[in-house]
Order: C-alpha cells, then sequence, then structure tokens
C-alpha cells in the first residue's frame, strides 16, 4: 500500500469520526461544544491538522494529489463547523430568550432612568400647546424641494438652496434633508381643510456646525389658518405659550424681519430669563434673548397649496426646542444636549 493509499484511509476515518461527532443536537448543542469540536479536528494537535503534518514524508510525486485530498477534507470539517456554529448560536439566544422572560405588566420603578432634556422640552411644550387648542403634526425629515423651499416661497436663487447651507440627497437633486419643520406646514395645508391650529415639532438639518449649531437639531413650527386671524392672534398666541414655559413677568417684543414664507414678518424677543431685562452676560447686556421667527403667512404659499387668500388668513411661528431647553434649564452649551453623557443627562426627571 502507497503511502497515499494511507492517507486516503486516514482521511475517510476523520471524515467518519467528524460526521458521528457533529450530530449533536438539544441542549448539547451549545457554541462551547462546537468550539470543542474545532479543536479536536482543526486545533493545533487537530486530527486534520496533524493529516496535513503528515505531508513532509509522503513522497514527492504523491504530494500534489494527497494535499488536493487532504485540502478536501478540511474545506469539509471547516463548512460542517460553520453550520454548526450558526446552529449554536440560534441555540443559545432562545435559550436565553426562554430564561428571560419580560413581564411588560409590572409596574415601572418611577426613580429610574431619565427623559433626555430635549425630548422633556418638547413634551412640556406640546402640553402647552394642546391646551392652546393646537393638534400635533408629523412628517418627513427627507422631503422633496416641493415641500422644503418651493411651496414655501423660496426663490430658486435664495442662499438656503446652496449646497452649502443644506443636506441634498445625493442621487436626486430635488430632495433634501428638511431644513425646518415647516414643511409640514406644506403637507397639512395640502390635505386638511381650515380652521388648521397645528404644531410640528421634529429633527431638521443644515450644513452648520460650532458652539451654537449643530448640523442636527430640534424645531417646532406652528401655525393657524382661519378667517379674520390677525396679528394680535399671533402675538397673543406666542405670548401665552411663552409665559407657561418661562413665568408670567416677562415679556415679548417683535422686531422686522425677513422670511420668505409670510409678509410681514419679525423676529421675536423673551426678556432674558437669567436678568429679567436688566442686562447681563447671557443677553449681552441688551435684556433680550433672540428666540424665533414668525409672520402672516405669505398669500404666494396660500396659492401653492390651494387655499383661497382673500377667505383665508393665518400666521406660522417657528423655534428652536434645543434653545428653550438651554435658557429653561440653564444649560452652558448646546453640544451637552448630543454627547450622550449619563451624568448630565441623569439629572433630568422622567416625567415632564
Ligand atoms: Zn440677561
Amino acid at each position: 500500500m502507497s503511502s497515499l493509499d494511507g492517507s486516503l484511509k486516514q482521511i475517510e476515518e476523520i471524515k467518519a469520526q467528524f460526521q458521528s461527532d457533529s450530530k449533536i443536537s438539544g441542549k448539547d448543542l451549545s457554541p462551547k461544544a462546537v468550539e470543542d469540536l474545532r479543536i479536536k479536528f482543526l486545533g493545533r494537535k487537530g486530527l486534520v491538522t496533524a493529516l496535513m503534518e503528515s505531508l513532509k514524508s509522503i513522497p514527492k510525486e504523491e504530494k500534489p494529489a494527497a494535499g488536493k485530498v487532504i485540502n478536501e477534507l478540511r474545506q469539509f470539517v471547516e463548512a460542517g463547523l460553520t453550520s454548526l456554529k450558526e446552529s449554536a448560536e440560534a441555540n443559545a439566544l432562545d435559550a436565553s430568550l426562554a430564561s428571560h422572560k419580560l413581564d411588560v405588566t409590572l409596574p415601572t420603578r418611577s426613580h429610574q432612568g431619565s427623559l433626555h432634556p430635549v425630548t422633556l422640552m418638547r413634551r412640556v411644550m406640546l402640553r402647552e400647546f394642546r391646551k392652546l387648542g393646537f393638534t400635533v403634526y408629523d412628517g418627513p425629515e427627507i422631503d422633496l424641494d416641493l415641500y422644503n423651499f418651493e411651496s414655501l416661497n423660496f426663490k430658486d436663487d435664495h442662499p438656503a438652496r446652496d449646497m452649502q447651507d443644506t443636506f441634498f440627497v445625493a442621487d436626486r437633486a430635488a430632495t433634501v434633508l428638511r431644513t425646518h419643520t415647516s414643511n409640514i406646514q406644506v403637507h397639512a395645508m395640502m390635505h386638511e381643510k381650515p380652521p388648521l391650529r397645528i404644531v410640528a415639532p421634529g429633527r431638521t438639518y443644515r450644513c452648520d456646525s460650532d458652539i451654537t449649531h449643530t448640523p442636527m437639531f430640534h424645531q417646532i413650527e406652528g401655525f393657524v389658518v382661519d378667517k379674520n386671524i390677525s396679528m394680535a392672534d399671533m402675538k397673543g398666541i406666542v405670548d401665552l405659550f411663552l409665559k407657561a414655559i418661562f413665568g408670567q413677568d416677562l415679556s415679548i417684543r417683535l422686531r422686522p424681519s425677513f422670511f420668505p414664507f409670510v409678509e410681514p414678518g419679525a423676529e421675536f424677543d423673551l426678556q432674558c430669563v437669567s436678568c429679567r431685562g436688566q442686562g447681563c452676560r447671557i443677553c449681552k447686556q441688551t435684556g433680550w434673548l433672540e428666540i424665533g421667527g414668525l409672520g402672516m403667512i405669505h398669500p404666494n404659499v396660500f396659492e401653492k397649496v390651494g387655499l383661497d387668500g382673500e377667505e383665508y388668513t393665518g400666521f406660522a411661528f417657528g423655534f428652536g426646542i434645543d434653545r428653550i431647553a438651554m435658557l429653561r434649564y440653564g444649560l452652558k452649551d448646546l453640544r451637552q444636549l448630543f454627547e450622550g453623557d449619563q451624568q448630565f443627562l441623569g439629572q433630568f426627571p422622567v416625567h415632564p
């Protein structure tokens, strides 16, 4: 019998051995059992490894043929081990799930966990807006230019449409990550009939990153559309809302400003929450804090969404949830909100 014949016989034996060893099932099919099997066959002193070592002593002319069959054996064992390993892992997961049953009917322990300040602030805000009769709307964060810019009266050459300011979706030129939650205004006005009293909170995106800007931030946009809505209604709603959040003794003021989707437009300021109007470092000695923008909905917007601008009037306002959270909770740096520091986050309550 030649050396090759001897090897072939050995190969058949090892193969049969592996086949019988790998018939493990039930609880015995564990990742540990599979690893033991791997060591027995492919480990440093394994059966297949030893066979490969023995190639050295085989006559030169028989080496290629012997090498080929030994290699086939190794691949056979490896494939078997891979499928055993997958089964064992699934088996272990099933066992773990069966032994760690979660009882969702148990009462929660209220001292555990905390809400993220942005979530907390959003919930507080929505609660106040619901009291004022607003409905909460949600909508797409990736949206068409049509909803984010065009229907909101942004001209083609408006700087916000520039690649420097807005994230465009790579292979779809007219699709953007929304730059404000005002896109919801368009969706809602296209699908609902006035009277409308809606707030839309959510994530928004702009190519911006420094101490006071993050590429992703949270905004809340609100708007009202009905017959005979005036700027007095607008100022009244914003005033009521800010008093509910920051206290009754702070005034607001409007400063004329430009936003494409409102006319007239304004920015609104709140008396400084820290010095109450006296002037301090936080308000840069002005006594006022910039909060957001607002205005009467532009007739062009009504036209784009198919509402009669002669019959209806309305106003819209928008501001940053992160900014309000910073002021409300006295935070120093906007980035604290997005660092995920447990010590910082753990200070906030579970319930708004
Ligand atoms: Zn101040």
